[in-house]
């Protein structure tokens, strides 16, 4: 049996078994058959349209991330289309800038006095190496430029030379990447009772109207802290924090935790506070740890289905 296969049957057991527990309200699914319903945007595909399922990388693995969850096809690719592909190109200026991806080449303009090439830039052995790129200047943009250093070497005033990375990418898009892998994971982690509360409906509203900026920015960032970083929290104090903090690389992301939660509107106003980076290392957070998933594990679900089943059981016997 393959992993698609498997992580269909077992989600599609839970989810069955919730459904008809009635913890959604209404049923979600068809009476009859497996179904598994793509986290991200609760449609159901049943066992027939198990090949419109993808084994969905978390984070991006171009971000260091491991297959954890099936998500449908359509929400797989549009996320890297829309979202994904804004985060990598960003990370790439971070990673730049913290010295961490050495030799990798990001293209910039270099600015000499109002006299401005373009070229690349990269980090290496040596420090931070700029490279004209003769085809994308012409000779007379060149030769400006050298004379604007010559003229700033010679004349020994502090040189006005900038470098400026030129990788398009749109801040709010690759938050949202970031959110929607804090998402994904949660829901690895705890299951479909904690995903489909009706708190992260934004998160899924964002992602199902992809060229709208609805989401408050849930994410904090930290390039001080290690790529590699995982994490995962249920925060109880400070109460204005009350959460489920997901930690995934430089990026702290909140989402409305599992008790009392508070609103994403609410958590973005709180963490809104938290601008300048590692300001999060003075916050004292208490409450308990939650295991990064390395697959599927629908904790939260299990917990509420056991209950359910002892209530049931001990009902039986009370008759
Ligand atoms: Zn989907």
């Amino acid at each position: 049996m393959s992993k698609s296969e498997r992580w269909f049957d077992e989600g599609a057991a839970v989810f069955r078994r919730l459904d008809s527990s009635g913890i959604f309200g209404a049923m979600q699914l068809p009476q009859d058959g497996d179904h598994y319903p793509c986290p991200s945007c609760k449609t159901a595909y049943s066992r027939e349209e198990i090949s419109d399922l993808t084994l969905e990388d978390v984070p991006p693995k171009n971000q260091g991330g491991k297959q954890l969850l099936l998500t449908c096809g359509e929400c797989n690719h549009g996320s890297g289309r829309h979202f994904d592909a804004h985060a990598h190109r960003r990370a790439i200026i971070h990673n730049l800038a913290m010295g961490r991806d050495p030799g990798r080449e990001v293209k910039a303009v270099f600015d000499a006095g109002g006299a401005a090439i373009r070229g690349v830039v990269s980090y290496g052995a040596q420090g931070v190496i700029m490279r004209g790129v003769a085809a994308q200047n012409s000779l007379q943009q060149i030769e400006e430029h050298r004379r604007a250093l010559d003229q700033m070497w010679k004349s020994g005033v502090d040189p006005a030379f900038t470098v400026k990375a030129t990788q398009r990418f749109t801040p709010w898009r690759a938050a949202v990447s970031w959110v929607r892998a804090a998402y994904l994971a949660a829901f690895a982690a705890l299951g479909w009772s904690y995903a489909f509360r009706p708190e992260l409906e934004p998160i899924r509203h964002q992602l199902l109207n992809p060229d709208s900026e609805t989401l408050p920015p849930l994410a904090l960032i930290d390039l001080n802290a290690p790529q590699d970083r995982r994490g995962m929290m249920h925060v109880r104090t400070p109460g204005d924090l009350r959460s489920l903090l997901v930690v995934i690389g430089y990026y702290s992301i909140f989402l409305p935790g599992l008790t009392d939660p508070l609103s994403c509107q609410e958590l973005s106003q709180t963490i809104s506070q938290w601008t300048t980076p590692g300001s999060l290392a003075s916050v004292r957070f208490s409450g308990e740890p939650i295991s990064w998933p390395t697959s599927p594990a629908y904790a939260l679900d299990k917990i509420l289905l056991d209950r359910l089943n002892g209530a049931g059981e001990s009902q039986e016997r009370a008759h």
